[in-house]
């Protein structure tokens, strides 16, 4: 096997288990009357293999109050929007900062966005 991707050494790939290429999910299946996953790979070789996927602990599954999900949803967009708008921002600030030479962090900072 040779040097493994980037990807998988932070630990966000499964690699084939005969050649050690980067693989891809074709298939996900429930299991019939399990609580599991089964996910069907392959390759870029062409080797196909399975993988099955479950909760670790079941009985240790966290009770939220009513409502939790959707607070941490709305929670999750408000982030995300203010995201969003802090990158128009400084794609804004940035076009400034060619346009006038005005230092990038100076241009940043008066946008709010340092
Ligand atoms: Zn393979």
């Amino acid at each position: 096997m040779g040097r493994l991707a980037p990807a998988y050494r932070e630990g966000r790939r499964m690699i084939c288990p005969r050649c050690g290429s980067d693989t891809r999910v074709i298939e996900t299946r429930e299991v019939e009357g399990k609580p599991v996953i089964r996910r069907r790979r392959r390759c870029a070789e062409g080797h196909r293999f399975d993988t099955y996927e479950s909760r670790e602990k079941p009985t240790h599954l966290v009770e939220r109050p009513p409502g939790y999900q959707a607070a941490l949803m709305r929670k999750r967009r408000a982030q995300d929007r203010e995201r969003d708008q802090r990158d128009r921002l400084r794609e804004i600030a940035r076009q400034e900062h060619k346009q006038t030479g005005e230092p990038l962090e100076q241009v940043y900072a008066r946008f709010g966005v340092a």
